[in-house]
């Protein structure tokens, strides 16, 4: 039978109306920057868990998970309902391969997110390690709408703190939005814009790739830079792109 740390939530970030973070107070087991814990309500009878990336770095205390309502959902919006000092369930163990230690050596790291995938992606930029193997990191973070491009501040305080390696590249698709690029990830690389926008290229020997989030765009994603002479990477055959589909 599954355990479960009797946690409570000790903030609560409302982005829009179906975009939250939580911060949760929960004593659990050191974990990597990028994996998952599994989280859960009581309701009624039965005990509704779902695994959600830390965004938190591990030396980062409380935990902190990001997550939109999905409709007809049993978990996420019983979730949203929660406000500080609320009870929540928290598996003591994290897990998950989207970490440093799994993604592919290389040059340049290119972390691509849709929605909430970019959650497990902030957690590793937290820590001081991309920041010491790559000479190159862009994220991009893929939305419908700007105001879902959530923690913005922080990804500002990247920008300042490594102007010289570091590139953000949001994309809305759902209206226009002056600052980002628009429509979705894989016409901008079909076309070359994410390249040129970035200012860098997917290369075979200096690559590595981290996807997150829709498993459409993980797949599509993942195909297009198949298609282009990268590879999934594995741990007894090293490639460059790692990948983390979210349902
Ligand atoms: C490894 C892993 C990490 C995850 N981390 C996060 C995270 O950090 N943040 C987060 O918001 N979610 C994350 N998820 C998804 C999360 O576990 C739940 O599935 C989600 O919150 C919905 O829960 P629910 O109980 O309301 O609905 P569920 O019963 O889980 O899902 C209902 C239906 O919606 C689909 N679905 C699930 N999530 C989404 C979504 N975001 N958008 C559209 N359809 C969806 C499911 O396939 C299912 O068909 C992760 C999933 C995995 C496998």
């Amino acid at each position: 039978m599954e355990q479960w740390l009797e946690g409570s939530v000790a903030s609560k970030t409302i982005w829009t109306e179906r975009l939250l973070s939580l911060r949760i107070v929960a004593d659990i087991e050191p974990f990597e920057a990028g994996q998952f814990i599994k989280v859960g309500l009581k309701i009624g009878d039965e005990i509704i868990a779902r695994p959600y990336s830390l965004v938190n770095a591990p030396h980062e205390r409380p935990l902190e998970i990001c997550f939109s309502i999905v409709p007809g959902g049993p978990l996420s919006r019983n979730l949203a309902a929660l406000d500080t000092g609320n009870n929540i369930l928290v598996a003591p163990r994290a897990h998950g391969f989207l970490t440093m230690k799994e993604i592919a050596k290389g040059s340049d790291l290119w972390l691509i997110a849709t929605g909430t995938g970019i959650g497990p992606f902030l957690s590793i930029l937290k820590t001081g390690t991309p920041w010491q193997r790559f000479h190159c990191i862009v994220l991009v973070h893929a939305v419908r709408l700007a105001k879902e491009l959530m923690y913005r501040e922080l990804i500002d305080e990247l920008t300042s703190a490594y102007a010289d390696k570091f590139v953000y590249v949001p994309f809305v698709s759902g209206e226009n939005a002056e600052f980002a690029l628009p429509g979705r990830i894989t016409h901008a690389i079909t076309s070359g814009q994410l390249e040129s926008h970035a200012g860098v290229e997917f290369r075979i020997a200096e690559s590595s790739v981290a996807l997150c989030g829709n498993p459409q765009m993980v797949k599509e994603v993942q195909q297009l830079l198949i298609d282009r002479g990268l590879k999934k990477h594995r741990r007894f055959d090293p490639g460059n792109i790692s990948v983390e589909n979210y349902w």
